[in-house]
């Protein structure tokens, strides 16, 4: 195995960072109690998107930057050191991209992708409902045919991009199981936004639609087969929710490598004590561990092979090491690592929100005993 980068991938980092410092971090910083209003997010999706982010998942043929998924993996490292929250947005754009270039008809594609892949559009995906996480084979939220329309009703709740989004990619009960259909805006859902301990910059709430119509065409894939494309989705989602939670650890361990340098304690630096070092040992090797499970599962998705079980290990371990790392990090700072003047009870708290979405740690755990086992526990 060879993880070395490319040049072209070390060049593309270094200047997605130098970008991310100058264009992205002030606007972020101005955001550390209230979501950020649609024009910022849109602004920053059209700024994000030559990069190769919220466009990276489609081939150039297609009008998508055609990014391998190391590099853009790297790409969303680097943005949740400055941002998980707007990572986990763009990353929305870049999932529905894909859905649409994969399975959307030549209509859907025409009229969404240029937009999506631009930035000029910003999509959700809506599976949870108030009574349905886990277990989203369970979604009340239905579509019935009516003429040559979809008539849906029914309530989503904690959706990424909720209340900036123009479009949302809504999973629905229709006579044949759980299917996806596009709704705009437009077309009359309306959402609100939820107020959480962490990523307060991103915008994550619920969905209404009360007899929202959309034309049948608006259906992606085939009917009832929602959960299974999701199913595959969520491969590179949850590795990049992995590569998210490791890219504000790695963050909290630079801070503190830094802190642990300068601050002095008993006549020397902090860092020259052996049980900081203890921490800071800690921290590096729990992040790159979730480093390397990450990119493997990415490695394997853009290899053809599936990886269930891999994608979950990632998951899983990233987004809990985050918060020990994030924890650490606030023990180094002592009382400043609390203080809100420093970016440390911040990252603690965007840690914090790692362990729920796109699966929780116990549906991840859960998915890697059913491969282990070939029994679900969980079905
Ligand atoms: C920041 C954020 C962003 C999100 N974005 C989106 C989005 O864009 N689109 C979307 O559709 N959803 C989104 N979600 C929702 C997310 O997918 C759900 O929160 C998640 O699936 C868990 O569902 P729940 O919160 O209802 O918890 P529940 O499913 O009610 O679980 C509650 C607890 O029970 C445990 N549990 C459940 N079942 C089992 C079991 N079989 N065995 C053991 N323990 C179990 C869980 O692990 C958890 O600890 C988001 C959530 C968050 C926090």
């Amino acid at each position: 195995m060879n993880f070395d980068l490319s040049e072209e991938q070390r060049i593309g980092v270094d200047s997605f960072r130098r970008f991310l410092v100058a264009e992205v971090k002030p606007t972020i910083d101005r955001f550390a109690s209230d979501v950020m209003p649609k024009a910022i997010v849109h602004d920053l999706f059209r700024k994000l998107s030559p990069f190769g982010l919220g466009s990276g998942w489609v081939p150039t043929e297609s009008g998508g930057a055609g990014l391998d998924l190391i590099t853009s993996g790297l790409l969303y490292e680097e943005l949740s050191r400055v941002s998980s929250g707007l990572a986990a947005q763009v990353c929305v754009n870049d999932s529905v991209s894909l859905l649409l270039h994969k399975i959307g008809t030549a209509d859907q594609q025409a009229r969404y992708l240029p937009g999506l892949l631009s930035g000029e559009l910003i999509a959700s995906i809506a599976v949870t409902e108030p009574g349905v996480g886990s277990q989203p084979g369970g979604i009340r939220t239905r579509a019935v045919r009516d003429g040559e329309n979809w008539r849906i009703s029914g309530e989503k709740c904690w959706i990424s991009n909720c209340d900036v989004s123009d479009l949302a990619v809504v999973v629905c009960r229709t006579d044949d199981g759980p299917s996806m259909v596009l709704v705009e805006r437009a077309d009359g859902y309306k959402s609100r936004n939820f107020g959480k301990l962490g990523q307060k910059e991103k915008s994550t709430g619920q969905l209404l639609f009360d007899d929202v119509r959309v034309p049948l065409a608006n259906l992606v894939g085939q009917r009832g087969e929602a959960l299974k494309i999701m199913a595959r989705l969520f491969e590179r989602a949850r590795c990049m929710v992995a590569l998210y939670a490791t890219g504000i650890a790695s963050a909290a361990l630079d801070a503190s490598i830094e802190y642990a340098r300068t601050r002095e304690q008993w006549g020397k630096p902090i860092g020259g004590h052996q049980l900081v070092q203890s921490m800071l040992a800690e921290m590096a090797t729990e992040i790159d561990c979730s480093r390397l499970l990450a990119f493997r599962g990415l490695a394997m998705v853009e290899q053809g092979q599936r990886c269930e079980m891999q994608a979950s290990m990632a998951k899983w371990y990233a987004s809990e090491a985050a918060i020990r790392v994030t924890s650490h990090a606030i023990q180094i700072h002592g009382a400043y690592g609390l203080s809100t003047e420093f970016p440390l009870e911040r990252y603690f708290r965007d840690a914090r929100m790692m362990t729920i979405p796109d699966g929780t740690t116990q549906i991840q755990k859960l998915i890697i005993g059913r491969n282990l086992t070939g029994m679900a526990a969980f079905e």
